[in-house]
């Protein structure tokens, strides 16, 4: 484990009702000219904001598109270098904080990102945009929002499933953290703390949905995850769900339950310590098998077979991803690829037979 820790993080604020905070902390950057982005679902809260900051909000648009297509976000690139705006605040999901953060980068201007779902967008300087319907992304610190504000209480509204698909989505992003090279003391914990505390916030709104413990439990969760994966590169589990969204359009969150229980078998011998200590906080005889277990008891989706995923092209997968370029701590290998796919696909459960 490295000795010097190199992490990089936005100023985060994180409370119950946070979002009164928002004022201050613009007046704080110093900034005067804002582009207000939310989206459906945050309309209300982006109407207080509005009211609140008054003449400093130049623009607002309230409508997001997934995977921020160029055609999109460009006229409103173009719009905020004629306004001359200086600060770009989201509210909403991942796809909020993405648009965001392609202004952010075309424009060479500040974030200040405020979360509504579990994504972790809003703790990474990871970008992604798409064009002609290729997605692309990269790393640019100019995209790290400069402050990420908090509120668990925006989190009461995120339908169930939602919340439980970007909830493994996360825990996936901290597990490979936990084998990544970059591995330190802070990563370390913030993904293990992370794991934990999903698992319980999960187990809680799957008894109460509006239990506010709960949503907090979420939400700093989602913080911490986000943190990991913002100081880590990403293995085997983030490799196959690219290359399966990219080549059969499958959805990309419900991936993550079907196919981390495999990848982390597949890697348990090349990372016996990291993953015991997973093992470890899911209360679990292994990492596969806790983290089937809790998709499972949450009622998420386990099995490759209900998203789609058509098995007989998996020689073609299997080839496309033995031959990539990878960091992961066993090197990829084209049958163990082929055994974790046809595992995924049926969603057993990863025990000692298998
Ligand atoms: P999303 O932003 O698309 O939101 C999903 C749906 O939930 C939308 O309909 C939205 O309106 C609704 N919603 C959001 N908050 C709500 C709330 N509090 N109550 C009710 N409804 C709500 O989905 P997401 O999972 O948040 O984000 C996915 C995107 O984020 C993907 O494009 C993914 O690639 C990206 N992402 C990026 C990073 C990164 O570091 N760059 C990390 C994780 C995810």
């Amino acid at each position: 484990m490295n000795s010097i820790a190199m992490t990089n993080s936005p100023r985060v604020i994180f409370a119950s009702g946070a979002l009164s905070q928002v004022a201050n902390e613009i007046a704080e950057l110093n900034r005067k000219r804002i582009l207000l982005i939310s989206d459906e679902s945050a309309s209300t809260h982006a109407t207080r904001l509005q009211t609140e900051l008054g003449a400093l909000v130049i623009h607002w648009i309230n409508h997001v598109v997934v995977h921020v297509p160029d055609d999109f976000s460009s006229p409103i690139a173009d719009l905020v270098r004629r306004e001359e705006i200086d600060l770009v605040l989201t509210i909403g999901g991942g796809s909020a904080t993405g648009l965001g953060k392609i202004i952010a980068l075309d424009c060479s201007i500040d974030l200040l990102a405020i979360p509504t779902t579990y994504a972790g967008s809003e703790m990474t300087s990871i970008w992604g945009r798409t064009n002609s319907n290729e997605k692309t992304t990269g790393r640019n610190p100019v995209v790290l929002p400069k402050t990420t504000i908090y509120d668990p209480e925006l989190t009461l509204s995120l339908p169930y499933l939602v919340s439980v698909n970007s909830g493994m989505n996360a825990i996936a992003h901290a597990v490979e953290a936990l084998y990544a090279p970059e591995l330190n003391s802070e990563i370390r914990n913030a993904a293990l703390d992370g794991i934990t505390i999903f698992a319980s916030g999960l187990r809680g709104i799957r008894e109460n949905i509006n239990n506010l413990s709960a949503r907090t439990d979420l939400l700093r969760g989602s913080m911490l995850c986000g943190f990991a994966l913002n100081n880590s590169t990403m293995g085997i589990h983030h490799k196959i769900c690219h290359t399966l969204g990219g080549m059969f359009d499958l959805p990309h969150a419900p991936m993550h339950s079907s196919v981390l229980p495999w990848a982390v078998q597949y890697n348990q011998d090349f990372a016996k310590t990291q993953l015991k200590e997973v093992a470890e906080v899911l209360s679990a005889r292994s990492a596969a098998e806790g983290l089937w277990d809790l998709a499972n008891e949450v009622g998420a989706q386990t099995s490759l077979q209900e998203l789609g995923y058509p098995l007989d092209k998996s020689e073609e997968v299997a080839s496309v991803i033995s031959s990539a370029k990878y960091v992961n701590p066993r090197p990829f290998n084209h049958d163990g690829i082929l055994e974790l796919l046809s595992n995924a696909y049926k969603g057993s459960r990863p025990d000692d037979e298998s």
